[in-house]
């Protein structure tokens, strides 16, 4: 059996590994995506101030390859259309599947996410816009989400001096990881002298202005002189290369439980923030990609389907842990309705990115990474219901 996964982030790395550690004789995988290198992108914040970074949160992927078991192999390419069990890429050239796993992510502007092919176009891009950071006073952060917040927490972390402001839509910050994170990281912003405009809508204008009006009224409230606006929402699905009929109103591919496309005869699977039922989270690319590996292959061997996310691992997808940095010492981790702050918070998130990477690279100490999830998923079902948080699914 031919496996064709797109992609090469978190989710497509997750499966190709999964399925390649099989080693079964009759099963080949090849890894179709545009750059030579994996990067954990939730350090892509971090490497915005200090591009230097990239070198500890990217992985090329044909050391990646060469460090998995079974028959892998990595092409450098772009899927541009799929077809009667064959992907057509940028370059001309068609690969034939058997199976096909989707996890072609979401984008958004750069430098947040990559332009650069390699890790050192990569680096470029980030010490290009590191510049124009080194030279604006007044920078302007839109978007009250977990990327926002950390972004405008790195900017004060390393720049004192500057301006800093930070506009949200919503009522707070990062609301969805309920109030007493929310509470927190305005507080921090206080604190670091950041200002925070929320309930607000953001529209730059070509002569170096922002005008902000109410979210609720539509009136508009202030006109402010910025030097840089950085836009930290609206990811953008890449999911060009598929028929509308596939996607939803968000563009996302849609899937059943078993995370096959719908509508595409039975071999074609999506994952990660690609797919519709997904979450937006690296936690969710992961373990949607272990289901819908095992999926392959219990359809290759007429073994009946998994179900994402209850029967497979029991554990309901609004369970996960979040953990938001400000700067390199602050931050609160989220484990069910237990915070944790502080300096403890930010050595939790350091070491998140590092065993992710060791995982995500193949790397000898990868096994770690599967060791803290395998406490920490149980831990937060457990204090979940002890304190009676568990949604009922
Ligand atoms: C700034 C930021 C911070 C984040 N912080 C966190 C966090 O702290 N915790 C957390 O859990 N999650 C975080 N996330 C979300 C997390 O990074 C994503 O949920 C996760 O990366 C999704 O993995 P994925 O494999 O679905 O997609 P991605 O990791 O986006 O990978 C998609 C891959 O597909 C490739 N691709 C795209 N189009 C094509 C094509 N046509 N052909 C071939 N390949 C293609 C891309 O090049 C890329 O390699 C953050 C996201 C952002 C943007």
């Amino acid at each position: 059996m031919h496996v064709v996964v797109v992609g090469g982030g978190i989710g497509a790395l997750t499966a190709a590994r999964f399925l390649s550690n099989e080693k079964k004789d009759d099963l080949r995988v090849t890894l179709i995506s545009p750059r030579d290198y994996v990067e954990y992108i939730p350090s892509a914040l971090q490497c915005m101030v200090d591009p230097w970074h990239v070198d500890k949160s990217t992985a090329v992927l044909e050391d990646v390859v060469r460090r998995c078991k079974g028959r892998l192999e990595f092409v450098q390419d772009q899927v541009i259309g799929i077809d009667d069990g064959k992907v057509s890429l940028r370059s001309n050239r068609d690969i034939a599947y058997d199976c096909l796993l989707i996890a072609s992510g979401t984008t958004y502007d750069s430098p947040i996410h990559a332009g650069g092919k390699t890790v050192d176009e990569r680096k470029a891009e980030l010490e290009e816009f590191k510049v124009r950071l080194d030279k604006s006073e007044h920078v302007m952060i839109a978007g009250g989400g977990i990327t926002g917040v950390e972004l405008a927490a790195e900017i004060r972390q390393t720049y004192k001096d500057k301006e800093v402001t930070l506009v949200a839509r919503s009522t707070g910050l990062i609301l969805d990881c309920g109030a007493k994170a929310s509470g927190y990281v305005e507080k921090w912003f206080r604190k670091h002298r950041v200002r925070v405009i929320t309930n607000a809508k953001a529209m730059p204008a070509s002569d170096g202005t922002v005008q902000l009006w109410s979210a609720d009224s539509g009136e508009d409230t202030e006109k402010l002189k910025v030097d840089l606006f950085i836009p930290c929402f609206g990811g953008k699905p890449n999911s060009q290369f598929m028929d509308e009929r596939y996607l939803d109103r968000r563009g996302r591919i849609v899937v059943g439980t078993d995370l096959r496309v719908e509508g595409m005869g039975g071999s074609v699977f999506a994952i990660g923030d690609i797919a519709s039922i997904s979450g937006g989270h690296a936690l969710f690319a992961e373990k949607t990609a272990e289901v819908a590996s095992r999926n392959i292959l219990n359809l290759n061997q007429n073994k009946p389907m998994l179900k994402y996310p209850i029967s497979a691992y029991k554990v309901p997808y609004e369970l996960t842990a979040t953990a938001v940095s400000l700067g390199k010492w602050d931050g609160i981790v989220i484990m069910g309705p237990l915070p944790i702050s502080g300096l403890l918070a930010a050595g939790i998130k350091h070491f998140i990115e590092w065993a992710f990477v060791q995982f995500l690279s193949v790397k000898r100490l990868g096994f770690i990474y599967g060791i803290v999830l395998g406490v920490t998923l149980p831990t937060v079902r457990l204090l979940d219901k002890l304190t009676g948080n568990a949604p009922s699914t």
